[in-house]
């Protein structure tokens, strides 16, 4: 490999400006690490937390999980990716966000491999080290040992892959754990890109109807080309009304899932409410460290409800979630996830960060040169 250097835009605290540097390449890569150029980058709501210094973090760090590139360079003891396909220089790859041992309480016993006890994630490591390349927003990155690879099919584009990585697959993970299935409705609150794959892929595993929930009506008029049947615009709407259209909608029963991605507290007490006698409640969105939510404990017990916090997930629901977007590409329009770009520089990450944070597009696309 020739010493050359790449590109990345460093983020060194909430009140601190973002920092543009270099950093060298690895000269020699480890027996399992690979070497990443990416190609597409899409900024999450949780990169925005970050920057605004809601949640704790460490710096400095290049931001950016939701990213798809190509092959530059192997280790020796990488032959195929995570489904079995080998793996060669070239490549264009998404992997799973978190990197794992295999060999913890978390990763073998309880299997939750993205609580692993000496986890990786993407984004969400201090880039002062080796190897530096850690994040999305960047030229390049490095994919340490326990990084699950997966080749994407060529007929998905970078833009209907990259926000598989975290949205999209954290969606399935949510699903799987509640064991979405054959069902009447689900209620969808928020729709940002979380909202938008939550209503395709509910339709996919077997909703009959979506009700989508969201107070931009450009994003309620879009959840419905992801297959949202109903639409309940709350913006200058109180809880009770919501609740009260939801419950029209199901014929006075409630939901048999609802699915919390619009990261306000707030939603979950209006969500429970939404709920049928046994229904299921998913939680996404609410992540950041103190927020309270008042819930009655009585309507958990008497209406039988369960309650399903997802953070991450397994591999496996990235490999899942890349299957189903294969194979319904033509029926929903994943790419208008995706947009505008922005270019890899101190400027064009602060504008795509801006853009995201004022919900002006779900999400922004960072496109090193
Ligand atoms: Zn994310
Ligand atoms: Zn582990």
């Amino acid at each position: 490999m020739s010493l050359k250097n790449g590109k990345a835009i460093i983020f060194n605290g909430a009140t601190k400006p973002l920092e543009e540097t270099e950093f060298p390449l690895p000269k020699k890569l480890d027996k399992e690490e690979i070497l990443v150029k990416i190609s597409l980058s899409t900024v999450c709501g949780s990169d925005v937390h970050t920057w605004q210094g809601k949640r704790p973090f460490p710096t400095p760090c290049i931001l950016g999980h939701e990213i798809v590139g190509k092959i530059v360079e192997m280790g020796n003891e990488i032959k195929n990716d995570f489904s079995g396909n080998s793996l060669e220089k070239g490549d264009r790859i998404v992997w799973s966000m978190t990197a794992n041992c295999g060999e913890c309480y978390f990763c073998k016993v309880v299997k939750i491999p993205q609580k692993c006890e000496h986890l990786f994630k993407y984004g969400h490591v201090a880039s002062d080290k080796y190897p530096h390349f850690t994040g999305g927003f960047s030229q390049y990155v490095v994919l340490p040992r326990g990084s699950s690879v997966f080749k994407i099919p060529s007929e998905l584009s970078d833009e209907e892959v990259a926000p598989l990585m975290c949205a999209g697959a954290c969606i399935m993970n949510g699903f799987d754990l509640a064991g979405l299935t054959k069902c009447d409705y689900v209620a969808v609150q928020g729709c940002g890109a979380l909202g938008m794959y939550s209503c395709a892929f509910a339709k996919e595993l077997g909703a009959k109807k979506v009700i989508a929930i969201e107070p931009i009506e450009e994003r309620l008029q879009l959840a419905k080309e992801f297959g949202a049947d109903y639409l309940i615009n709350e913006s200058n709407e109180s809880e009770e009304m919501i609740v009260k259209k939801v419950l029209e909608i199901t014929k006075g029963r409630g939901v048999d899932y609802g699915i919390e991605a619009v990261g306000i507290p707030e939603a979950i007490q209006t969500g429970f409410k939404m709920l049928r006698i046994g229904g299921k409640y998913i939680i996404y969105g609410a992540i950041y460290p103190g927020d309270k939510v008042t819930i009655d404990s009585f309507e958990i017990t008497t209406k039988c409800l369960q309650l399903f916090g997802v953070h991450n997930y397994s591999p496996i629901h990235l490999e899942k979630t890349i299957n189903l977007v294969r194979q319904v590409k033509d029926k929903y329009p994943f790419k208008k996830i995706v947009g505008p770009s922005f270019e890899l520089s101190k400027d064009g990450i602060e504008a795509a960060l801006k853009s995201q944070e004022s919900r002006s597009s779900l999400r922004p696309a960072i496109i090193p040169k």
